[in-house]
């Protein structure tokens, strides 16, 4: 099962992204993540992307490609995965498709948490992860950033005819119900 989770920042990509991968033993990979362990390790990849993220804003596609083309060789993928963040742009669907043809293989389901922009704010503002892109001026910036880059990867799916739309709204459970029902008609 090769699935993309997308939505907007604090759509609880990373919560649901969570449990899919304890519940279906299939491995979360979002580009976010190892990013901020790459900051906090300080690592040369790290250091290029610290103040990109900082500010809200976007990864090169450059960088973001090689790093889930990379990620993606090991073996721990073969058996399916949950992309989480990623493809954030056009250019990065692309290359993503483009690698997965190149292999003989496709997503199969692209699973769109929708949820208020009101409660997006709200959600994010009261996360305890602490992290320093969850301030209300870079909460602005990254829903800029998700309406004028990100969202328009919806409609890049949706004419390939694999988006589920998932009601983002209660509880972390009830959400992940509507999931399930979703990845159990192709599991
Ligand atoms: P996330 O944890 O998915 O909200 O990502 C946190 C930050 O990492 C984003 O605001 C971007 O700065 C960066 N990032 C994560 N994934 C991508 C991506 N696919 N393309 C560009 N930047 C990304």
């Amino acid at each position: 099962m090769k699935l993309i989770l997308f939505g907007p920042p604090g759509a609880g990509k990373g919560t649901q992204a969570k449990k899919i991968s304890s519940h279906y033993d299939i491995p979360h990979l979002s580009t976010g993540n190892i990013f901020r362990y790459n900051i906090k390790n300080q690592t040369e990849l790290g250091k290029k992307v610290k103040s990109i993220l900082d500010a809200g804003e976007l990864v090169s596609d450059e960088t973001v490609v090689a790093l889930v083309v990379d990620e993606l060789q090991h073996d721990k993928y073969d058996n399916g995965y949950i992309l989480d963040g990623f493809p954030r742009t056009i250019p990065q669907a692309k290359a993503l498709d483009e690698h997965l043809a190149s292999q003989d293989d496709s997503i199969d389901l692209f699973l769109t948490l929708s949820v208020p922009q009101e409660e997006l704010i709200d959600r994010i503002l009261s996360r305890e992860e602490g992290r320093s892109d969850d301030t209300p001026e870079k909460i602005k910036t990254r829903l800029e950033v998700y309406s004028n880059e990100t969202e328009p990867v919806l409609n890049y799916y949706k004419k390939k005819g694999i988006v589920k739309e998932i009601n983002g709204m209660g509880s972390i459970d009830e959400i992940f119900e509507r999931i399930k029902t979703e990845l159990d008609k192709i599991s």
